[in-house]
C-alpha cells in the first residue's frame, strides 16, 4: 500500500446514538490533491480527527503513510502536516518569528523558513506583526506552519472557511501548485464542490456518514455522460423494457426515466419503441457537476 498515504477500512465513529461517520473506506492515493466532499454535519471533521489519531474511531481502521492509528501516531504526525481548525498563531510575533517558533521545535533547517515563506507566497510580509496580517494571511501563514516539516501528506479541514473570494482564490491556487513544488499529497475537506472542482485531482463525497461516491474528477464527470434522459408515456412499462435488455434505469416521475449508463439514444428509443412505449423526448443529461454533488447529498449543497 505504499502508494495510498492515507486509507480507511470501514472506519466508524458514533457521538452517543448519533453515527457522525458510518463505514468509510477512503484510499488517497500519493501526489493526489484529494478533495473529500460533503454538506455540514456529513462528517469530515470526525473522520478527519480519527486519521490524525486525535479521537478514536468505534470500528473500522486507519492507517496513515502506512502507520496504524493511533497506534503508531508519532510516527505517522512526524511526516504529516495539519491545518485543522484555525493556526495558533501568536498576534505580537511576526510571520517569520511564528516560523522560527515552530522550527526549533521541529528541529528543522533555518532554510527551510524561507522555503515555506515562498511557497505561500508570504515573503514579502515576514517582517509584519500577525496581528496586521489579514485572515487570508493568517491562514496562508497556517499552511507554512504545517509545511515546515517537509510533510509527505497535508491534511486541511475547510482551509478557505471564513476567507474572502480573494483569499478563497490564493488558498486555491496555493493548493494546486503544492505537489508539483513541495511534492505532497493534499487532503482536503470542503462543503463546496466549485471550490475544488479545479484543484483536485481525486474526490470523495460523504453524505450523513456515508461514503457516495470516491474516484477522479474524470471518473465523476464520465458518469455524468453516460445518462440518458427519456420522455415516455408510461415510466414503469419503460423501465421493465429496458431493463428485460439489461439496460438499468431510475423512473424519476411516471413520465421520465434516467438510462444509467447508457449513452445510445438511438437504440433505446428503438427499443421502447419496439416494446409500445411512446417516446416523446430523448437527452443526454446536462447535469453539471454541481447538480450531480447535489444529488448525492440529498439538496443540501452549500448549506452552512
Ligand atoms: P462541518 O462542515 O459542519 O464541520 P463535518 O462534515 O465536518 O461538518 P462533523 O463535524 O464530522 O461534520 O460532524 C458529523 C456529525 O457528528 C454531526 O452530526 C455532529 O453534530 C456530530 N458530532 C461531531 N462531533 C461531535 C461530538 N464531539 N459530540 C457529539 N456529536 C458530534
Amino acid at each position: 500500500m505504499g502508494d495510498t498515504v492515507l486509507e480507511t477500512r470501514g472506519l466508524s465513529r458514533r457521538f452517543g446514538r448519533r453515527v457522525a461517520v458510518d463505514g468509510l473506506d477512503l484510499a488517497v492515493p500519493r501526489g493526489s490533491v484529494f478533495a473529500f466532499l460533503g454538506p455540514n454535519g456529513a462528517g469530515k471533521t470526525t473522520t478527519i480527527r480519527m486519521a490524525l489519531g486525535l479521537i478514536r474511531a468505534s470500528s473500522g481502521e486507519v492507517r496513515l503513510l502506512g502507520e496504524p492509528m493511533p497506534r503508531g501516531r508519532l510516527r505517522a504526525l512526524a511526516r504529516t502536516g495539519a491545518l485543522v481548525e484555525s493556526p495558533s498563531l501568536y498576534p505580537h510575533l511576526s510571520g517569520r518569528e511564528n516560523l522560527e517558533a515552530t522550527r526549533r521545535m521541529l528541529r528543522v533547517d533555518r532554510g527551510r523558513i524561507d522555503a515555506c515563506l515562498r511557497l505561500v507566497g508570504l515573503q514579502d510580509d515576514a517582517k509584519r506583526l500577525v496581528k496586521r496580517y489579514s485572515l487570508g494571511m493568517k491562514q496562508r501563514l497556517g499552511l507554512a506552519l504545517a509545511l515546515l516539516g517537509e510533510p509527505e501528506l497535508l491534511v486541511l479541514d475547510e482551509p478557505t472557511n471564513g476567507l474572502d473570494p480573494g483569499g478563497i482564490r490564493e488558498m486555491r491556487e496555493l493548493i494546486r501548485r503544492l505537489p508539483a513544488e513541495s511534492g505532497v499529497t493534499v487532503f482536503l475537506s470542503s462543503h463546496l464542490l466549485p471550490e475544488v472542482e479545479q484543484t483536485a485531482t481525486h474526490l470523495a463525497v460523504v453524505h450523513k456518514g456515508r461514503l457516495r461516491f470516491q474516484g477522479t474528477i474524470e471518473d465523476l464527470r464520465a458518469r455524468r455522460a453516460a445518462r440518458l434522459e427519456v420522455v415516455v408515456d408510461d415510466a414503469a412499462r419503460a423501465a421493465a423494457a429496458l431493463d428485460a435488455r439489461g439496460i438499468a434505469s431510475e423512473a424519476t416521475s411516471s413520465r421520465m426515466l434516467i438510462a444509467v449508463d447508457e449513452t445510445e439514444a438511438a437504440r433505446v428509443n428503438a427499443l421502447l419503441v419496439g416494446a409500445g412505449v411512446g417516446v416523446s423526448r430523448l437527452a443526454m443529461e446536462a447535469a453539471t457537476l454541481e447538480a450531480m454533488f447535489f444529488e448525492m447529498t440529498g439538496g443540501e449543497e452549500g448549506a452552512s
